[in-house]
């Protein structure tokens, strides 16, 4: 009985309850094809939307600015670590959102962190889907304020609640954009009107969003025509920007009261020139042109097409995010496997993270895939998909 039995105690007791995650090593850059042990795989699971990853006007904006910059900041942001590129991402990142002011911070988690615990104190209350990716919810934990957790997308109970609440000044109410795990959206426009009766703010994290959804990947706000009127998007840079880094875009005085305040911003190193050197050509080449996010959605609406014709279950996905349900947590995971040996890397999600009976393969498209691609990928699912009995 050693000083860490009990972390032996909770390893074990992940495996015995097949929950035990065995981590994949990706030994290349992420492209629509990565080397895993020593293997080239399709890759069907990075959030690399866009195919930024390893984009090779990225990839030299990055090297220049290390050339220029060195490779850390070497202080947080507030004492001696912003630099002209934080403050140029800043300002591209606000003309790309139409928002008034930007901040950056080190990740999309950070954003989370920084804002909501800023904003909430004792006295206010929070509304926030129960399907809130966990950056919001770790966020949410750190203030004082009232919790108010509402029924996904359900505008109905979140009226209701919002009206039992009303005597409460300061409310937030707080969503993802788009949904990870099922690639659903928001009723963002039903929310903005439910906030504007009880005058509440709202908060979107467009995480998955951001270069998916409206106007050259502008994110959910610009996909609903809302701009103006959402208070705060808060997003992140590693998903279809390919990078890594989080932003908070909204009214110039929160994003003022943010750079004074914020923890992430405060007490935390800045992003690093490399990172957002590549974050600023990434936006760059989204402005300049939509080409990879109509490649994104034609791959989407093709893949989701040929999976439904052979007679797989893809859910209620709005996006190219694309869930292959298969209900219990071994046969996603049985499916992935064989998929892999196939050649095809896209992973099984289960229980904690969707609901037991909906486990699943998500299958993340990207502009990075060809039509070749695509068509090996729908070919080794519906081989899977009859060895398993998924499909007929
Ligand atoms: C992925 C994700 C994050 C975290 O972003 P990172 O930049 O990886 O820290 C935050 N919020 C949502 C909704 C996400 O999907």
């Amino acid at each position: 009985m050693g000083k860490y039995a009990f972390v032996d105690a909770a390893l074990q007791e992940l495996r015995d309850q097949g929950l035990y995650n065995t981590i994949r090593t990706i030994e290349s850059s992420v492209g629509a094809w990565v080397v895993v042990d020593g293997r080239r795989v399709l890759n069907m699971c990075s959030n690399n939307y866009l195919g930024f990853a390893n984009d090779e006007r990225l990839c030299t904006a990055a090297h220049d600015a290390i050339n220029e910059y060195g490779v850390g900041p070497g202080a947080v942001r507030s004492i001696a670590g912003t630099m002209s590129l934080h403050i140029e991402l800043e300002k591209k990142i606000a003309a790309f959102k139409g928002a008034e002011a930007a901040l950056s911070v080190q990740s999309g988690l950070n954003t989370n962190l920084a804002t909501i615990p800023l904003l909430m104190g004792k006295e206010d209350v929070l509304f926030t889907d129960e399907l809130n990716h966990a950056s919001i919810i770790d966020g949410v934990r750190l203030t004082k304020a009232k919790r108010v957790i509402f029924p996904h997308r359900d505008i109905a109970a979140l009226a209701d609640l919002l009206e039992e609440n009303k005597e409460i000044e300061k409310k937030l109410i707080i969503t993802d954009g788009v949904f990870s795990m099922d690639g659903d959206l928001a009723p963002l426009p039903e929310i903005v009107e439910a906030a504007e009766r009880y005058d509440a703010m709202v908060m979107v994290d467009d995480a998955h969003g951001e270069g998916v959804l409206g106007s050259h990947g502008r994110g959910i706000v610009d996909h609903f025509g809302l701009h103006g009127r959402v208070d705060i998007e808060c997003g992140t840079m590693s998903k279809a920007f390919g990078v890594m880094g989080g932003y908070i875009a909204g009214p110039a005085p929160i994003v003022e009261y943010l750079r004074q305040r914020a923890r992430p911003f405060l007490f935390s190193s800045a992003a690093t020139p490399a990172d957002v050197a590549a974050c600023i050509a990434a936006i760059d080449v989204l402005t300049e042109t939509d080409e990879p996010v109509r490649k994104l959605w034609a791959n989407g609406d093709y893949f989701t097409q040929k999976l439904e014709e052979l007679g797989f279950d893809t859910g209620e996905s709005e996006t190219p995010i694309t869930p292959v349900m298969l209900g219990e947590a071994h046969l996603a995971w049985d499916f992935s496997k064989r998929l892999f040996e196939e050649g095809v890397f896209a992973t099984a999600i289960a229980f904690p993270t969707v609901p037991k009976g909906k486990a699943r393969i998500r299958v993340m498209l990207s502009a990075a895939h060809s039509q070749e691609d695509l068509d090996f990928a729908v070919e080794k699912f519906a081989m899977v998909g009859r060895q398993l009995g998924v499909i007929s």
